[in-house]
């Protein structure tokens, strides 16, 4: 079965507010095994959401508005639905009498405009609002012959979840055929899109029951397997499959299998082997560090550090010689180096990191472009430095210069 969302509300389609509602239905619907196949966003506009609405009992089987509930004159899902399904509205005078009883134990008398919300589309049941006044609305049935079922929902994300834990997954339980879904995802970090896929897309495309889906962010590339089948075993079996021809392609460079941050698979790492970290950052401006203590319990391996921006306190604070800034430039790979190097001796920690880059928008020139960063990582084995010229905005090149530095830390404790 498949199923379309719609959400209702003019202020969805500003730049201010964003349809967060359907991303948690979405995640409801496909964990009963539903597809979603389509999502559209109508303001408060009783034609637009008729058609809307016409349009989606045409093509899907599944149909759930939220938001335009309320009482207000912008609230228009009942009418525009009754327009499209070519129903009634009948007042119901159990739900008026509940929704009188209400304003009446706060010491209130029911304005007249509340009483719509009382209205219901001949054939659908009320849905109790526990969280709230309008109460919203299931019917099920045939449309143009084809059997449909369409919930109308409150647009207050408390309230809709509510609504739909409370009453209608139970009714799409006993209407949806059983399905069993097994997922994974996979992760790696500072591997382009166009390369996981050039390696993994041969293995899955021969699982076409098993849907594959790169997602790729600043330095990180996600993979989500998802396989539907009549028994969960089944379903398991079929990803596991799939999972392991995956991770003999890609091996190391995948870093997380269960969903962990790349944060919390160096948290594991510098436990295990029992090491510390010290970061000394510059163009990065302490996101590293960042990034680092939003893991609990860093403190047993993150030492500290120091926000190096300017060359002196580079050079006070991470012991970097000026000459070598002097030589080379803040900018450089020795400096990266030394950085690394004098922030781990500093702060006598077993791993030292350095990040110095140009993050832009200006200050960029022909040798050292926006977007160039060096950054090392130090150790009692050596230093490594690695040079990047990271694409995008300014947040962008430091978000990449961050995963970069945690991807080091990472192979280097492998
Ligand atoms: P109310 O009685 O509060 O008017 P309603 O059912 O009419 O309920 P709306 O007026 O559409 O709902 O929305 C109420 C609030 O819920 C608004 O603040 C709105 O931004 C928020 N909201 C509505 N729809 C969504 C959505 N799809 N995602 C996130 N928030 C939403
Ligand atoms: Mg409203």
């Amino acid at each position: 079965m498949n199923a379309e969302i719609i959400a209702v509300g003019s202020e969805l389609l500003t730049p201010h507010r964003q349809d967060t509602n359907s991303l948690y239905l979405t995640e409801q619907l496909n964990d009963l095994g539903v597809e979603v196949r389509f999502k559209c966003i109508v303001g408060d506009d009783r034609e637009g959401l008729t058609a809307a609405a016409k349009l989606a009992m045409r093509r899907s089987d599944i149909i759930i508005v939220s938001g335009g509930l309320g009482p207000t004159e912008d609230d228009l899902t009942r009418e525009a639905v009754a327009d499209a399904l070519g129903l009634e509205l009948r007042r119901d005078p159990e739900i008026a009498a509940k929704l009188e009883e209400r304003f009446a134990k706060r010491g209130m008398k029911m304005s007249a405009n509340n009483a719509k919300q009382a209205d219901v589309l001949t054939s659908a049941a009320a849905l109790p609002n526990s969280l709230g006044t309008a109460p919203g609305q299931w019917i099920g049935g045939k449309y143009d012959g084809q059997e449909r079922l369409l919930m109308l929902l409150p647009g207050p994300p408390y309230e809709m979840k509510a609504m739909f834990e409370a009453e209608c997954i139970p009714r799409l339980r006993a209407r949806v055929p059983v399905q069993h879904i097994a997922t994974r995802t996979f992760k790696m970090a500072m591997m382009p899109e166009s390369q996981v896929d050039a390696r993994v897309a041969p293995i899955y495309k021969t699982y076409t029951d098993v849907e594959t889906t790169i997602l790729a962010g600043a330095g990180e590339i996600q993979l989500h397997l998802r396989c539907r089948k009549d028994s969960q075993p089944e379903a398991e079996a079929r990803v596991e499959e799939l999972s392991e021809k995956i991770e003999d392609e890609l091996a190391d460079s995948i870093f997380s299998r269960k969903g962990e941050t790349i944060e919390q698979i160096v948290s594991y790492l510098l436990q295990m082997r029992s090491m510390t970290l010290a970061v000394a950052e510059s163009c990065t401006g302490g996101l590293l560090a960042e990034r680092i203590t939003s893991i609990g319990g860093s403190s047993r391996y993150f030492l500290g550090g120091a926000v190096v921006y300017s060359n002196e306190l580079k050079t006070q604070f991470a012991n970097v010689p000026k000459a070598l800034i002097d030589q080379h430039g803040a900018v450089s790979r020795e400096v990266a180096s030394a950085m690394a190097e004098g922030i781990r001796k500093r702060c006598v920690s077993s791993y030292g990191v350095g990040i110095t880059g140009v993050a832009g928008p200006g200050g960029g020139s022909e040798q050292k472009p926006v977007g160039l960063v060096y950054i090392a990582l130090a150790g009692e084995e050596g230093t490594q430095v690695v040079e990047r010229n990271f694409p995008g905005d300014r947040k962008r090149i430091r978000q990449f210069a961050t995963q970069q530095a945690l991807e080091m830390i990472r192979r280097a404790l492998l």
